[in-house]
């Protein structure tokens, strides 16, 4: 069984659901009827397991839908859903680059390396 560690609470604090922008809960998820089960991040809103994005990434993904209708999803009717999967879609494009470059470190994105940094 896992265990929720001092990192995954700041993380619970800090991030919120790549989906939805919602909050991340802790939840005990059931895996099988024999009582396999783990306590996992949770968003209430989407149901889902959700290990969350930083709220500044979020944001960048929001603002990027709003301003060039980006759909990875061509196969899916455009609607709420469509588009909270694009945003999701995105978080982890735009996490990856922030991963990459370097500007993520254990308490979230590191400011002090992005002084114009406003969102
Ligand atoms: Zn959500």
């Amino acid at each position: 069984m896992g265990k929720i560690t001092d990192d995954d609470r700041k993380r619970m604090a800090r991030c919120c659901c790549k989906q939805c922008g919602g909050p991340l809960k802790m939840k005990v998820v059931v895996y099988d009827p024999y009582g396999g089960h783990d306590v996992e991040m949770f968003c209430e809103h989407c149901h889902k397991i959700e290990y969350g994005t930083e709220k500044e990434i979020y944001n960048l993904a929001a603002r990027f839908i709003d301003n060039y209708q980006y759909n990875y999803f061509m196969d899916m009717v455009e609607d709420e859903r469509s588009e909270q999967m694009n945003t999701a879609k995105l978080c982890e494009i735009i996490g990856w680059v922030f991963s990459e470059l370097g500007l993520i470190g254990e308490d979230g994105i590191i400011k002090d390396k992005l002084p114009e940094f406003d969102i």
